[in-house]
């Protein structure tokens, strides 16, 4: 590796500031020097910002007017791996630089030098003498943060926020020994994790999977690999060989979930395999933590990382492996100020800093699967379920010889089969992907449908908060007596069913049923929902409901039957994913049924038997599914054979967003130029957001094209007018 370049006093250098200027702004550099990579501290306007040494400053600007960096902080210098990472990351997300910087420093302190902190944490004292002598709303709210994060310490500032209260509550419940206060030395490198430690005897298949990418991690190369397994068969252990072998190697290693419900599981299996606890990275990690991780992060003194998406930008001293678990998970794409696929990101890093990854699932994304099929990625299968657990049973049930009242969903034929659980103690699940109450509520004396004020989309009743809530914009209103538009008085009706209104339908069929709803809106934090989960797993639930939520690797021995009240839900709609979500989903949420050692039963209820992603579920013969799907997206010139960017307009202003779609496809010769087509302007699916009109075009490229660059000329012709934004999305997962 090249010594990085120095900077001597006074000398030019170019900063990246995380200020969304758009480019990088030269300073002299500071009375000690600095390096390449350098994170500092500098003036702009009035102000101090932070940035890093991109490099040798432009030249153009006059030297007399130029300010030096205010201060060097105490961290290592940015790695060249992870600036050009961030460049080619910003260039693949058509991504201003300074905002993927923004990503890769959300750590708050970073500047502040180590030493000790004062913290907050729960008082030890007997829980009598815990209670401080008055309680007010405030009070219990700081007590209510700091048990929903177990133990955890705060600093003033973030603990004070967290509950909502002046710093002063927080003080005055030190004093009645509640809270303590206390000194603490700040961040101390992690645990050492010990890859000597025996695992678990692996099963054959497991054996030869594991010393595959055992061999990977040896070759100190870049290569990505799936492994392929039904849910149970014991990947997890299987990946955490490739781990032991990284961290042996004295490489760092990050282990990617796409829900944080799933950590609490992984802790305890990574505690059990290497003796102590990995650093965690996600948004129900206190501050103080985040900066920790964030430090030893660069120095060294963590060896696994266990997070979300955004522990992908962490500036890691030696990053070896990279695991995506359920790499198809749609949360590993989503809003974060950047528009980028975790999984896809995970490839770009690894490739720089010459590490392996590993995308494991069921039910991998088509275009993992096709990237296997072609060779670019090695596959391993698992093909067994771990131990005694077999595979599920899958059945459809037709729902047009079933006969069901008006307003009830659960058929005789799923009843039957509930009370059969019932009686031998086992655990049935119901899974439909629909939060709340009702999708819609209607007038009865007149038709209207309530929806939200600010967005084309219709309020969902929420019983348990009493409340509508809009699912786009997260506005919600109270349930109101009277029609908006008649004002006819009593005759609002619900209108087909959520999961709360299926809890209801099933108390009233199963009086004596313990009945447990798991949907992402009815737990207060992460923590409340983990203990939740790990209560049914222990048997203290009869009938789980959930969204999908349950589909994603819970545990629950006791699961024998999982019944699916509408598998055609997700078959509607024109997304180019429909059927790869409803095979994946499906597939997923059959998989929670019999991963112990009684056998399960997956049932689906379904008004299309006949349809082919349905027969696809149910044979269970899912290359057959992928290469259909396959050959299908082929013929249409669709991903992962084609490429495609969404383009969305939005604006206060209905006529500007559609004046500009239209110039924009009037102009598009950029795209045509390396063979793309243009289509749209039209309404987006859902054509208001938040008071905002949306219009969206749609741009399909022929692969091996250089797509983002004719998409940014594409955009440069035109102004846009105030208030109006352009939002990009490279490889859209899905078309809002
Ligand atoms: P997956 O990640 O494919 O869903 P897991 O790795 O979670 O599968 O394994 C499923 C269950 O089987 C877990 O409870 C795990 O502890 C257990 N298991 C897997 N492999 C082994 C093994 N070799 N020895 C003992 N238990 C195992
Ligand atoms: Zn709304």
């Amino acid at each position: 590796m090249p010594e990085p370049a120095t900077f001597p006093e006074g000398a030019r250098v170019g900063v990246l500031t995380t200020e969304p200027l758009g480019r990088i702004l030269d300073y002299l550099a500071p009375e000690t020097g600095c390096t390449l990579g350098d994170f500092v501290e500098v003036p702009l306007g009035p102000r101090r910002v932070m940035g890093v040494v991109w490099g040798p400053g432009e030249g153009s600007f006059d030297r007399a007017k130029l300010r030096p960096v205010t201060r060097v902080l105490d961290v290592p210098p940015m790695r060249e791996e992870l600036r050009v990472f961030l460049s080619r990351a910003a260039d693949y997300t058509l991504t201003p630089l300074d905002a993927m910087l923004r990503v890769a420093t959300r750590s708050p302190g970073l500047g502040e030098a180590p030493g000790l902190r004062r913290v907050f944490r729960r008082g030890f004292q007997t829980p009598t003498r815990m209670t401080p002598m008055r309680m007010t709303e405030a009070r219990e709210r700081v007590l209510a943060v700091l048990d929903d994060y177990g133990g955890a310490a705060f600093q003033l500032g973030e603990l004070a926020a967290l509950a909502g209260v002046t710093t002063s509550v927080v003080k005055g419940l030190v004093k009645t020994g509640a809270v303590i206060e206390e000194e603490a030395p700040r961040d101390l490198p992690y645990p050492t994790l010990d890859p000597d430690r025996p695992g678990k005897a692996l099963a054959p298949d497991q054996e030869t999977a594991a010393e595959a990418l055992r061999a990977t991690a040896r070759s100190g190369r870049y290569g990505t690999t799936l492994l392929k397994g039904v849910t149970g068969s014991g990947k997890t252990e299987v990946y955490l060989e490739a781990v032991a072998e990284c961290l042996a190697r004295g490489r760092q290693a990050l282990v990617l979930l796409p829900e944080i419900a799933l950590t609490a599981d992984f802790l305890t299996r990574v505690e059990a395999r290497f003796g102590a606890q990995p650093g965690e990275w996600h948004s129900g990690v206190t501050q103080t933590e985040r900066r920790r991780l964030w430090r030893m992060a660069g120095e060294g003194g963590v060896g696994l990382v266990v997070g979300a998406r955004s522990a992908l930008f962490l500036p890691y001293r030696d990053l070896g492996l990279i695991v995506v678990d359920e790499e198809h998970d749609t949360s590993y794409k989503q809003e974060d100020g950047v528009l980028y696929n975790a999984r896809d990101m995970a490839v770009l890093r690894a490739a720089g800093c010459d590490a392996q990854v590993v995308l494991a699932s069921a039910t991998p994304s088509l275009e993992t699967w096709v990237n296997a099929q072609s060779g670019k990625y090695a596959r391993l299968d698992l093909t067994t379920r771990f131990g005694e657990a077999q595979m599920p049973e899958m059945r459809a049930i037709d729902m047009r010889s079933e006969t069901l009242a008006p307003g009830r969903w659960v058929g005789p034929t799923l009843q039957t089969a509930i009370a059969e659980r019932m009686e031998r103690g086992e655990q049935s699940l119901l899974f439909l992907n629909r939060r709340g109450y009702a999708p819609v509520t209607v007038c009865r004396a007149c038709g209207h449908q309530i929806g939200c004020d600010h967005c084309d989309a219709r309020m969902v009743e929420h019983r348990f908060q009493k409340r509508l809530v809009c699912h786009q914009c997260g506005e919600t209103k109270p349930i109101p007596t009277a029609c908006p538009s008649c004002g006819v008085e009593g005759r609002l009706a619900p209108v087909g069913p959520g999961v709360e209104r299926l809890a209801e339908e099933v108390a009233e069929t199963f009086p004596n049923a313990r009945i447990a709803v798991l949907s992402s809106d009815l737990f207060g934090s992460a923590r409340a929902l983990k203990a939740r989960i790990a209560e049914i797993g222990r048997g203290e639930a009869d009938i789980i409901i959930g969204t999908q939520l349950v589909a994603k690797g819970h545990n629950f021995p006791l699961l024998t039957l999982v019944g699916v009240i509408d598998a055609d839900l997700g078959l509607q709609g024109s997304d180019l994913r429909a059927a790869e979500r409803t095979f994946q989903l499906m597939r997923q949420v059959s998989g929670r049924a019999g991963r112990s050692e009684r056998r399960g039963v997956a049932m689906l209820q379904t008004w299309q038997p006949d349809h082919p992603v349905i027969r696809a579920i149910l044979s269970g013969d899912e290359e057959a599914f992928w290469r259909e799907e396959a050959a299908q997206r082929q013929a249409a010139g669709v991903p992962p054979f084609g490429r495609l960017a969404g383009v969305i307009l939005s604006s206060p202003d209905v006529q500007a967003v559609f004046d500009l779609g239209a110039d924009l496809a009037r102009r598009t010769g950029p795209l045509t130029a390396i063979g793309a087509q243009v289509f749209g302007p039209a309404p987006a699916p859902i054509a208001r957001v938040r008071g905002r009109h949306r219009v969206r075009l749609l741009v399909k490229a022929p692969r091996g094209v250089a797509l983002q660059a004719a998409l940014a000329a594409w955009v440069a012709q035109v102004r846009l007018p105030a208030n109006l934004r352009i939002a990009i999305d490279i490889d859209p997962q899905s078309f809002y």
